[in-house]
This record gives structure tokens, C-alpha cells and sequence, in this order.
């Protein structure tokens, strides 16, 4: 990473929250890899409880919703993303049983042994792979599941300039049989893990933010944070482009024992 493109943590949180709340996705995915994570786990009922944290604006927690019955509770520590989150499952109709909630996944209100399903995309690396498993593990019901997407190295050797990157951003990548052997020494039997196809970084991700980029800019005109944010944003997507070889993201599905 180069010396003048800031990492995303300097920047001013107000402008990258509204610059996020701008597109559907926050982070990689796609409603295909929701639903084929969904696919390993087989204990939900109308009275199941799912927490869906770091949900943003809820893109794939309504994908969620509307292939399992019970009801879903969305935490995000930003309002912002909390209200678009609402009105989304009004629009669906599904605000009978699906609740977004400003919380902090550090200090999660559930009950212990309160949850049935506990769903993260692209949002545990905030408080670290193994730190969240570990947390939040109580909350769920024994045969309860969890199912998180999460930064992984598919290779054991790859480029500095791509290894000396997400050690700045996120040290906490690995590989994934790493990654599978953290989720058994957190307390979970890993049930399945997935590599997610390359969409869902193109095309769910990447590709709406390019008109996004544009309109922000002419918006903050002039605006050196959000400048530097964007070029940091345009980074790290050229590095995508280059290195998707290496990384990319996989969905670990777990058990709790
Ligand atoms: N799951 C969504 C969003 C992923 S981006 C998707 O896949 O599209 C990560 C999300 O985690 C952001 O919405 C961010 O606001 C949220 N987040 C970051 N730190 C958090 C914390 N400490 N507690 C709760 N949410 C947090």
C-alpha cells in the first residue's frame, strides 16, 4: 500500500458510513452464497431466533429472512444503516419478524443460549475471527449454528505487496484450514466451508460502487477526506483485480458442541 493512500480506519467514519448506505452491499457477497450457506443447516423452525450481526443495511439478512422461518434480528453499530435496514423489511413485508437494532457486536444484549443461528457477512473481522466465535458463542443454544463470511488466503505463499496489505487492514487472515481448525478450538464442529465465487466481489460489490464512486465525489467536491477515501476504495479494487488468485472470502458454517 502506498505511502499516501491512507488505510480505511483514518478516515472520517460519517462520510464512509454515508458513502456506504448508498449501495445495496457493504461488504462481498451475494444472495446465491447466502442461500447455499443456508443450505447446511437444518434446525430452524417459526420459533427459531437468528441474529444477523454487522447486517449493514441488510442486503443479505432479507435473503435470509425469506428462505427460513422465525425471527431475525439485525444488529449494526450505525443508525444509518439500521434505518434503511427497517425500511427495507417493510417493503418486503417482513418487518412482522425482522428487527434491525443499533448494537455493538463487542457487547451483544442477546440472553445466553438465546439463539438458534447466528449469521455474520462480511463484518466479524471487526472484532477478529476467533474473538467473535469465541463471544458469541454463548449466545446460542447447544446444536445451534453459526455461519460467517470472512477474509481468507487460498494459497500458503503470495506476493508481498498484497500479504504487506492485509496486514495492514486485517492481520487476522488466514488460510482456510486455519480458519476451519479456530472455529474447532472456539467450541464449534465446522460443518462446511465454501470459497465465494468471484460475483459476488464483481458484480455484487464492486460493480455498483463504480457509479457510487462518481456521485460521491461530484457530492464532497473538493472534499480531501473524501478524495482520499475514494482513491483508497479504488485500491483496493485494483488489488482485487490483481490478486484474486490469493484472497477472496469464504463462508465457514459451525456447530456449536
Ligand atoms: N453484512 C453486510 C455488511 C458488511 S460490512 C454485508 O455483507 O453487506 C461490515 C458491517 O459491520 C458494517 O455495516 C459496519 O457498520 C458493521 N460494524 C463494524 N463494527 C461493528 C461493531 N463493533 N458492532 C456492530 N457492527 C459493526
Amino acid at each position: 500500500m502506498s505511502k499516501e493512500i491512507q488505510s480505511i480506519h483514518e478516515f472520517d467514519l460519517n462520510l464512509i458510513c454515508e458513502y456506504y448506505s448508498t449501495v445495496k452491499r457493504q461488504g462481498p457477497g451475494s444472495p446465491e452464497v447466502t442461500k447455499r450457506a443456508l443450505s447446511f443447516i437444518n434446525n430452524l423452525n417459526a420459533q427459531s431466533r437468528i441474529a444477523d450481526i454487522g447486517c449493514g443495511t441488510g442486503g443479505q439478512t432479507m435473503v435470509l429472512a425469506q428462505n427460513t422461518a422465525g425471527f431475525v434480528t439485525g444488529i449494526d453499530m450505525f443508525q444509518i444503516f439500521i434505518d434503511i435496514f427497517n425500511s427495507n423489511a417493510r417493503e418486503l413485508k417482513l418487518e412482522n419478524r425482522v428487527k434491525g437494532e443499533v448494537g455493538s457486536m463487542e457487547k451483544l444484549q442477546f440472553k445466553d443460549e438465546e439463539l438458534d443461528l447466528i449469521w455474520s457477512e462480511g463484518a466479524i473481522y471487526n472484532i477478529g475471527f476467533e474473538q467473535g466465535l469465541m463471544e458469541w458463542r454463548r449466545f446460542l443454544k447447544k446444536g445451534g449454528y453459526i455461519a460467517v463470511s470472512e477474509a481468507s488466503w487460498f494459497t500458503d505463499e503470495r506476493p508481498k505487496e498484497i500479504e504487506d496489505f492485509w496486514m495492514d487492514v486485517y492481520p487476522g487472515i488466514d488460510t482456510i484450514a486455519n480458519k476451519q481448525a479456530q472455529m474447532q478450538k472456539a467450541g464449534y464442529l465446522p460443518v462446511a466451508s465454501f470459497i465465494l465465487p468471484e460475483n459476488c466481489w464483481i458484480e455484487h460489490f464492486y460493480e455498483p460502487q463504480v457509479q457510487a464512486e462518481i456521485d460521491f465525489l461530484n457530492k464532497h467536491e473538493g472534499n480531501k477526506a473524501a478524495e482520499g477515501f475514494i482513491a483508497n476504495q479504488r485500491h483496493e479494487t485494483q488489488l482485487y483485480y490483481k490478486y484474486k488468485a490469493y484472497y477472496g472470502y469464504a463462508f465457514f458454517i459451525g456447530k456449536k458442541i
